[in-house]
């Protein structure tokens, strides 16, 4: 009985305690509130409770009538907020892949879906830009739900826009702008590569290959390196992907890398901004691959005008045709290419081949070989152009048939 007795003394003293504990707490927690400036009470104040400092700061025309009549003896209670797991929409877009191009100034709209679009709330959809002062965009959604993304170029370079999803990534999109076409501030010509191996008095031929890099590229550059003389490629933008290593070795070993458009189209056809974008994206990605700047361009079909011409000062390269043409793509003979390059040789001849056939990889085993029995020393364009002592300048045609 008595150890029964005890027990329950222990209980109720035990109870007591937790009651003195739980007044000191809610005490203490009044307190705190009552001592807490007006500046957060806002945050933390469930709606309908006003604070007395607040009250103080407010502005002598706002209504007092709301003043609570009842002391305050509970303290703030808000039930614990659990939100739905959001489940991320994927996110659909009028490009074909996450990336755009533009020109300074130029503004392009990209229509975006969520998917599903059922339950997906496209006022979530946020639009952050790595670097504002290349590009800015903005999303915005129209009455009926569907939204659309505004990017604005600003200057020339790249960057990346996060399409956000209540600030979980979906898509990153790779922004490159161009600069505009501007011919008030002319380029100056980039420095050609400079190689002091080149006798000037010995004759010199320059092999130019165009519309890679191709499948046989790789090979040429081993028969190249083979008999160690150089050459000069004319390269097309859209060739390069997956063939990045290739642009590469032929910077790496010795040779000329000149542009042939993005994707061979006929620059006479267009304006002078697209002329710049079909030149200048080339450029940007020899560039970043490489460290070099090419400073020649070859235009497909050699087509120029006024406009290819006023591009190339502005933007500071020189049109390079060629004065050799075996019509390699067309006999895609060995024999046959060999035969009109050797029956053409001469010294200060640009000779245009292509590296996307096999057959013309093939008559380069038998044309190096010849040209230089001959006693040609086979250099780049811009070698050759050096050692003729006659430079041109950007907005001539070198070659013109
Ligand atoms: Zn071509």
């Amino acid at each position: 009985m008595t150890k029964a007795k005890s027990a329950m003394l222990i209980c109720i003293a035990s109870v007591c305690l937790l009651l003195i504990i739980g007044f000191l707490i809610v005490g203490i927690a009044e307190y705190a509130d009552e001592r807490r400036g007006g500046a957060n009470t806002n945050e933390s104040s469930p709606p309908g409770e006003i604070d007395e400092s607040n009250i103080a700061d407010a502005p002598t025309d706002e209504p007092t009538t709301d003043m609570p009549t009842e002391p305050q003896t509970e303290p703030p209670t808000e039930p614990p907020v659990t939100e739905p797991p959001i489940v991320l929409p994927e996110l659909k877009m009028s490009l074909t892949e996450p990336s755009m191009s533009l020109i300074e100034g130029e503004t392009q709209t990209v229509q975006l879906e969520l998917i599903p679009s059922e339950g997906s709330d496209a006022s979530l959809l946020a639009a952050n830009v790595s670097d504002a002062s290349i590009a800015t965009a903005s999303i915005s959604v129209s009455d009926s739900g569907t939204p659309e993304m505004t990017v604005a170029a600003k200057a020339f370079g790249t960057c990346t826009i996060d399409i956000a999803y209540n600030g979980s990534v979906l898509v990153t999109v790779a922004v490159s702008v161009a600069e505009d076409y501007n011919p008030g501030t002319p380029k100056p010509l980039p420095p050609a590569p400079v190689h002091d191996d080149i006798d000037p008095d010995k004759p010199m031929i320059a092999l130019t290959f165009d519309d890679g890099p191709g499948n046989y590229t790789d090979e040429l550059l081993d028969i190249l390196a083979e008999y160690d003389v150089r050459a000069t490629f004319l390269v097309v933008g859209n060739m390069i992907k997956g063939r990045e290593d290739i642009i590469k070795r032929e910077i790496a070993d010795g040779h000329e890398i000149g542009i042939h458009t993005w994707d061979h189209t006929k620059l006479t056809t267009l304006s002078p901004s697209e002329i710049t974008e079909e030149i200048d994206s080339v450029r940007r990605e020899i560039r970043r691959l490489t460290g070099v700047t090419p400073r020649i361009v070859r235009p497909p079909y050699g087509s120029t005008n006024d406009d290819v011409k006023a591009v190339s000062v502005a933007e500071g390269f020189l049109i390079v045709r060629w004065n050799v043409d075996p019509e390699d793509w067309k006999t895609r003979d060995a024999q046959a290419t060999f035969d009109h390059i050797m029956s053409h040789a001469k010294s200060g001849n640009i000779i245009l081949c292509h590296d996307i056939h096999k057959e013309t990889v093939e008559s380069m085993r038998l044309v190096i070989p010849a040209l230089l029995e001959q006693g040609y020393q086979l250099v780049t364009v811009s070698d050759m152009l050096q050692y003729s002592k006659t430079e041109p300048v950007p907005g001539q045609i070198i070659n013109k048939q």
